[in-house]
This record gives structure tokens, C-alpha cells and sequence, in this order.
């Protein structure tokens, strides 16, 4: 993961002349930070890098899996830097981590870590420093512990030190749609750019999980597509008249409710394979490679999760010309929504959803459009055409 954000990020500084300090000062990654926190049950190791604060705070989620690691964590603080940098908000870069298995760890022990992490990196983190969020295995419950450690080391009670927090601890309205709502608004925006009708569109879902649930519902029902399959890491489900998303409500259950009136039920890997026009990546990084991008009939592909395409599946899909709406514009809805939770908290304001979701739209919407002209006029894909934008905002003044 490491080396495709680094190979992203040579190629475009390569297409814009870039010298190498310049691209070397976008790979350095500016402080890492790490610890060993102690609890009662056990020893984790900690980390919070931070890649680059010239465009605002330092901002990312902490993940609590068993295999973080310091590269995952560093190339997901540059894509992070990349990412605020594409859509144009006035936030940094940066990801922390814990090697903890986390499904199986206690509350207590879950608590304990939380308020350990606060503990070990509190000097580095502030509303205008570095504003954490959750990430995998990390939840509002969890950040609320962080803030409420936050608080009493430090004394801040703005709670604008984390986002993702609970509603009634500050956090914002709309948070949980947000990554599928940008997603829908990326595609919405490459279908205009394209002159295609979004009507009807066959579009097909891997990981059914947030955020597929949320761009599935909201692409029904907002531009007319048609979920022909979705899948998640048990099962791909196929319904050729497409899947009514409509009624529904999100859950972790959501999966046996499509079974239900699924026309077939395949293995998880079969979902490349459906016929369909939009592929939709929402499950994991990686998930394709220069192997398996062969089974993939969409024409374009949208990149969800972090880093579902490797360089590889890359490089094949666009030499077979399929477009891809890369995962730095297409999932950036949650970290516009993380930094219009950082406003309100900073101006001591709650905005409704309605205002939320505007404001989201704007950014998004001139983001991808800005991609879109971009990679029309210089002959590049999408993905390059952002990481362009991103490198030549990070690279001012
Ligand atoms: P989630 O855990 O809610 O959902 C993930 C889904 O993927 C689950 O349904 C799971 O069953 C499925 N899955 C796992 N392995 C699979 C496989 N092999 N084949 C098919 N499906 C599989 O997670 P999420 O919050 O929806 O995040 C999805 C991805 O998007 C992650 O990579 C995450 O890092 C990225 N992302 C999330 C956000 C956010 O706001 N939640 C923002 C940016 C990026």
C-alpha cells in the first residue's frame, strides 16, 4: 500500500515537472509518533504519524486491528494528505494505529486503550494540530472515551480535537451516510461529465457494509441505478431486476434481507464477474489485482474503500478502458463530513442534516468536476488528474 501511494504520487509529480525535492517534500511524512500503551490485560503498540500540516491540521482516523503496521499507517496518512488536498478542504494528513484484536478485546480493555492512546500522544493532538477520527474497529463510543481523556489532559472542552464523535457529544449530523453519499455524487458527477444517463445504470456493490448500504440506497434512489448485485465476505447475491433499497435501514444484518429475494446466490469473489456497468469497491483494500481485474465486465469502477485497486489492476483496467473514479475523490464524503463536524465544533454551532449534506455536496461535487476537466484536458485518467490537483495544492506556499 505504501509503494502504490508512492508510485500514485511519482507519477504525477512526474506529468507536472515536479524537481525531486519537491516530490520528496510530498513523500516525507513530517512526525511519527510512537508508543507502547500498558493496561491492565496487556502491552499494544501505538502509533500517530503525521504526514503534512501546510494546508490545515493534521487529520485522520485511528485504526485498532491486530496487523497495523508503521508502513500501513504512514501510507494512509499520505493518502490522507492527498485526499484533503483533491476535495480542497483546509486539513492535513495524518493516521494512528493500535495492533490490538480489538473484536475480541473487553470494553473495559477497549476503554483502557482509548484512554491510553489519549495519554501517550495527547501534546500532538488539538483542534488546530491534529484532529483524529475513527477508522477500522473504532466507533463513535471509542472517540467519545478518546475526547473525554482529551479533556482532562489537556483541559480543551471545545471537542474539537476528535470528530466522529456521538451526536450528543458533538459529533455531526449526516456522518454515517457520508462516505456512500459522496460516493453517489461522484458518480452522479463523472455520469454528467460523460454524458451518461444514470437511469436504469447496472451497478453492482462489493461489501455491503456502511458504505455500500449507504451509496446503494442513496444511488436508487437519488439517480435511478439499478443494484443488480451486492456481496459481502460470505456471499455475492444477484437479483437481475435489481435490489429495492428503498425501505431499508442499515445494519449488520442487512446482507440476509437481500438473500431473501436474491435471484442466485454466489461466492463472494463471483461479484467481478456479474455483468453490470459500475463496479462499486466498498469492502477492502487490495481486493483486485493484475489477476483478477481480467473477471471485471464494468466500464467504470469506483473506488470505495482505500486502495481496492492495486497498481497493477490499474494499470490493466485503463489500458482496457475502463474508468476508474478514484478512492481519494470517490470515499473523501466521510472526511468532508469529519471536517464540517471540526467547523461546527470550532464556531460552537450544530448544523441540521440538510445543511450538512449541502455543504458536502458543494465540495464533492467541485472536486470531481475539477478531476473531471483535468484529466479531459491533459489526456489522463482520474486518479492521476487528482493526485495532480492534490500535489500542486500541497506543493504551494
Ligand atoms: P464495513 O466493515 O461496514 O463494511 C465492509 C464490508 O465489506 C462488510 O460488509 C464485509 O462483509 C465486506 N467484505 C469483507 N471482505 C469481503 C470480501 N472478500 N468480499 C466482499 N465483501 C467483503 O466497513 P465500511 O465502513 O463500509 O468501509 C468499507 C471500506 O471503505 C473500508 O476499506 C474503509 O477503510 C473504507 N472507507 C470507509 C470510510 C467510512 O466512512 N466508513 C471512509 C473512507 C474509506
Amino acid at each position: 500500500m505504501l509503494d502504490h501511494a508512492h508510485d500514485m504520487i511519482t507519477r504525477a509529480a512526474e506529468k507536472l515537472n515536479f524537481t525531486k525535492e519537491q516530490t520528496d517534500a510530498v513523500l516525507e511524512i513530517d512526525n511519527l509518533h510512537k508508543a507502547t500503551i500498558t493496561t491492565d490485560a496487556g502491552t499494544y503498540d501505538a502509533f500517530r504519524f503525521q504526514h503534512s500540516d501546510k494546508r490545515g491540521p493534521y487529520k485522520g482516523g485511528i485504526r485498532f486491528h491486530p496487523q497495523v503496521n508503521e508502513d500501513e499507517v504512514k501510507a494512509l496518512a499520505t493518502l490522507m494528505s492527498i485526499k484533503a488536498a483533491a476535495v480542497d478542504i483546509p486539513m492535513g494528513g495524518g493516521k494512528g494505529g493500535v495492533v490490538i484484536d480489538a473484536k475480541n478485546a473487553s470494553d473495559e480493555e477497549l476503554e483502557a486503550v482509548a484512554r491510553g492512546f489519549v495519554k501517550e500522544f495527547h501534546q500532538h493532538i488539538g483542534p488546530d494540530r491534529d484532529v483524529p477520527a475513527p477508522d477500522v474497529n473504532t466507533d463513535a463510543r471509542i472517540i467519545d472515551w478518546m475526547v473525554d481523556e482529551y479533556e482532562k489532559q489537556s483541559g480543551d472542552t471545545t471537542k474539537a480535537s476528535f470528530t466522529g464523535k456521538s451526536l450528543d457529544n458533538g459529533g455531526s449530523e449526516g456522518r454515517a451516510a457520508a462516505t456512500g453519499r459522496g460516493g453517489m455524487i461522484a458518480l452522479r458527477e463523472y455520469a454528467r461529465a460523460n454524458d451518461i444517463d444514470t437511469n436504469g445504470l447496472k451497478v453492482t456493490v462489493q461489501g455491503i457494509g456502511n458504505v455500500g448500504f449507504y451509496f446503494a440506497q442513496l444511488a436508487q434512489a437519488e439517480l435511478g441505478i439499478k443494484i443488480v448485485a451486492v456481496s459481502n465476505s460470505s456471499s455475492t447475491l444477484v437479483k437481475a431486476d435489481g435490489f429495492d433499497f428503498g425501505g431499508l435501514e442499515f445494519s449488520r444484518g442487512v446482507a440476509d434481507e437481500l438473500k431473501s429475494v436474491a435471484d442466485e446466490v454466489l461466492s463472494p469473489d463471483d461479484i467481478l464477474s456479474v455483468d453490470t456497468d459500475v463496479l462499486v469497491l466498498a469492502a477492502l483494500e487490495d481486493a483486485v489485482n493484475g489477476t483478477n481485474q481480467a473477471q471485471i465486465t464494468a466500464t467504470t469502477v469506483v473506488e470505495l474503500a482505500n486502495g481496492p485497486l492495486d497498481t497493477s489492476a490499474l494499470d490493466a483496467l485503463e489500458g482496457r478502458g475502463v474508468s476508474v473514479i478514484p478512492d481519494v475523490i470517490a470515499n473523501a464524503g466521510g472526511v468532508i463530513v469529519s471536517y464540517l463536524e471540526w467547523k461546527q465544533n470550532k464556531a460552537g454551532e450544530h448544523w441540521d442534516e440538510a445543511h450538512v449534506n449541502d455543504e458536502m455536496e458543494q465540495i464533492m461535487a467541485s472536486a470531481m468536476q475539477a478531476a473531471a476537466a483535468r484529466a479531459d484536458n491533459e489526456g489522463v485518467n482520474l486518479k492521476q488528474a487528482a493526485f495532480m490537483i492534490a500535489l500542486e495544492r500541497l506543493n504551494q506556499n
